[in-house]
């Protein structure tokens, strides 16, 4: 059955001050319900400043997810362009651009990894690479796809993709670290899933 809303082929994003731009080509049959969830382990609120991490679960393996060239990125005034970072390179075997920083917080878990923009900070990924599991900070996705900003209502609807990429299908992690009455609500009352 198709899922309410519509369903993205593709969509770009980066980093606030544009040095990593991104691209996530879908599969056919991605279950954009089950792969739309937030998180609120303290790890992910120390990282984003905010009580829960809305993502996007993708499977590198058989999702692009495609570091683009400076070339192509929207790059703000006053910054530096990011020499050499070469176009198509899946995350498995990542040609990382200069400006991303892999960070590894949770010292327990090796294969943890939160991608990072070490020139403006902004927090791209969370990636468990053993698992081959990568999920998509959905803030960091171009507002063209997101809410549907100069959308044609051709090639991108005007309502943009964002039900599609955080609807909440896949639950709310961290359930324990809640805060009663406010981050307990997320998801319209659906029960929300413990912390994995
Ligand atoms: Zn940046
Ligand atoms: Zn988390």
């Amino acid at each position: 059955m198709a899922p309410p809303f519509p369903t993205p082929k593709f969509v770009t994003g980066g980093c606030l001050c544009g040095q990593i731009r991104y691209r996530v080509d879908f599969p056919a049959h991605h279950d954009f319900e089950a792969s739309s969830g937030t998180c609120q382990c303290t790890l992910c609120r120390r990282q984003s400043g905010s009580l829960f991490f809305a993502y996007h679960q993708l499977a590198p393996a058989t999702t692009s997810f495609t570091f683009v060239t400076p070339s192509t990125a929207t790059t703000a005034p006053g910054s530096a362009p990011v020499p050499n970072s070469n176009n198509s390179t899946p995350i498995p075997d990542l040609k990382n651009p200069t400006a991303l920083l892999t960070y590894l917080a949770d010292h327990t878990n090796p294969h943890s990894e939160r991608g990072v923009c070490r020139a403006c900070g902004s927090w791209l990924y969370w990636r468990n690479r053993a698992h081959d599991v990568l999920a998509l900070a959905v803030g960091t996705v171009d507002p063209l796809f997101l809410f549907g900003e100069g959308a044609d209502g051709v090639d991108v609807p005007l309502e943009g993709y964002g039900r599609a990429l955080v609807n909440g299908g896949g639950g709310h992690y961290f359930v324990e670290n809640a805060i009663r009455g406010v981050t307990d609500r997320r998801g319209r009352g659906k029960r929300p899933r413990r912390g994995g």
